[in-house]
């Protein structure tokens, strides 16, 4: 069998397939994944990966995504009755159960389930609600750039759009702000999500060692968060102390949100608690990522 992994999280990779998730499969974290094709270049990647790394394919529905291109929506992975499973979910309509099939942990399908009935506020500020209080949170489960799932309401669709287009220069140039972990966390110390986003990130350090330090790099850093697209991404550390955080920031990191210029040069010279009350007060919360 073909091993060689780093090529196909690299030249070979088709482009619709995420660089965690495609890992997740490869070290055994996931055991299915879901992803699409877009078309005959998508295809034929696919088809070439699934036939070195004998993954099967189950084919979910084709439609035309926003840009008005054919889409097939599909499933990848090494467990054939699982998969069946999950288009089962899918194609009924069961949006969140689908998860447990694509190996999310029960507690954060759970935790997603209920977050989706509501929708009050955004699912990263119920995540961090439901986190331990002053302790930091790993890199590895930052999701603040993981919109899958997030975005639901037009209003949302439109920001997103908005943020890819002021944003675009940056992907452009090959930046990348791909999260580790594949779904999204009951909490930022869920420690069955912790464990799987560490072997998953263990085998990036492996297989694709610079993209797995840049990712590191981005992910590290301290976030003030308000809502889906308004949130800063500090070039800094969160620092604690007996009172608690406090940031020491010098400069804003991309990629840039939605959130209002008025706050550019506060948060970019954010520096001691006095700072960061200012920002509470504006209903942002310091997300201590490390
Ligand atoms: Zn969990």
């Amino acid at each position: 069998m073909n091993r060689d992994y780093a090529s196909f999280l690299g030249a070979k990779r088709p482009l619709s397939l995420q660089i965690n998730d495609l890992s997740a499969l490869f070290c055994g974290a996931k055991s299915v994944v879901y992803t699409s094709i877009k078309n005959a270049e998508d295809e034929k990647m696919i088809k070439e990966l699934c036939e070195a790394f004998r993954f099967d394919i189950r084919e979910l529905r084709k439609f035309r995504d926003i840009a008005g291109n054919e889409t097939m929506d599909i499933l990848i992975g090494k467990d054939r009755k699982k998969m069946e499973k999950a288009a089962s979910a899918y194609l009924n309509g069961r949006p969140h159960e689908w998860g447990v099939w694509l190996d999310y942990p029960q507690c954060c399908v759970e935790f997603y389930g209920k977050w989706e009935k509501e929708k009050k506020e955004s699912l990263v500020k119920k995540i961090a609600e439901a986190s331990r209080k002053n302790r930091f949170f790993d890199f590895r489960m930052n999701n603040v750039l993981n919109f899958y799932s997030r975005i639901s309401s037009e209003k949302l669709r439109n920001e997103h759009k908005k943020f890819l287009e002021i944003n675009a220069h940056l992907f452009r140039l090959g930046l990348d702000f791909e999260p580790v972990l594949p779904w999204h966390p009951c909490s930022y110390n869920c420690r069955k999500s912790l464990e799987a986003a560490e072997t998953i990130f263990d085998f990036m350090e492996k297989q694709i060692p610079q993209t797995a330090e840049k990712r590191k790099r981005l992910l590290s850093l301290p976030v003030i968060f308000k809502d889906d697209f308004e949130w800063f991404v500090l070039k800094g550390k969160s620092v604690k102390n007996a009172a608690g955080f406090f940031v020491k920031a010098d400069g804003i990191a991309p990629p840039l949100s939605l959130a209002d210029k008025k706050y550019f040069e506060k948060a970019a010279r954010l520096s001691a608690s006095k700072d960061l009350a200012f920002f509470k007060k504006e209903g942002y919360i310091l997300l201590p990522f490390n």
